[in-house]
């Protein structure tokens, strides 16, 4: 492989699986985050347009490679750093999510970062023109995360908060029998079924 244009269709590939594990991500998130409406919204929007990414570089892979498998090849990766991040992201809790989201847009960010200096080594325009666009797709992404990261937070506090203080109410009901006072190692479950786990 000495030709920069090999080094191009080689991380060419390994993008078309990143954008392949952001899709799996997005699509588990966008089920998991019915209280934060309005990052499931952002999430849902940016599914779409990793959709688009997707096949723009499939479009790109077609165009440069000769070979027929180089499609079936990138399907079958899996950049472990990706897939890690992925698993970290369908995380129940929605903080440990969204820092797993913004994770994966900034290696989305880096990724695009190295594809347009390869494109320009490579002395590849188109290529290079729609990497900076994905680029900036992913760089607008990850700095709309990072922003809505104090408000999920808050949000997540003041409904551990609320669940709290549910439970303490229902305790103190008139003729409720007062259960006993859940040790915080516990593994039984919370009984409003409502509270995020605190670990995991
Ligand atoms: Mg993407
Ligand atoms: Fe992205």
């Amino acid at each position: 492989m000495s030709h920069p244009r090999d080094h191009l269709v080689c991380w060419l590939r390994d993008a078309h699986a990143m954008e392949r594990q952001s899709e799996q991500m997005l699509r588990a998130q966008a089920t998991r985050l019915e209280r934060d409406p309005k990052l499931a919204g952002a999430l849902g929007e940016h599914l779409e347009q990793t959709l688009a990414q997707r096949e723009l570089l499939e479009e790109c892979l077609r165009r440069l490679d000769a070979e027929p498998s180089a499609l079936k090849d990138a399907a079958g990766r899996l950049d472990a750093g990706a897939q890690s991040l992925a698993t970290l992201a369908v995380a129940d809790e929605p903080v440990k999510a969204a820092i797993a989201c913004l994770a994966f847009e900034q290696m989305e960010v880096a990724t695009y970062t190295v594809l347009f200096a390869a494109a320009h080594q490579a002395g590849d325009i188109q290529c290079q023109r729609m990497f900076d666009r994905l680029l900036h797709e992913e760089q607008a992404m990850a700095d709309w995360l990072r922003g809505s990261l104090p408000g999920l937070v808050q949000a997540y506090l003041a409904r551990d908060a609320a669940a709290d203080r549910g439970v303490t109410a229902q305790s103190m009901a008139p003729g409720a029998a007062q259960p006993p006072r859940r040790p915080a190692d516990s593994s039984t479950p919370p009984p409003d079924g409502e509270r995020p786990r605190p670990h995991g």
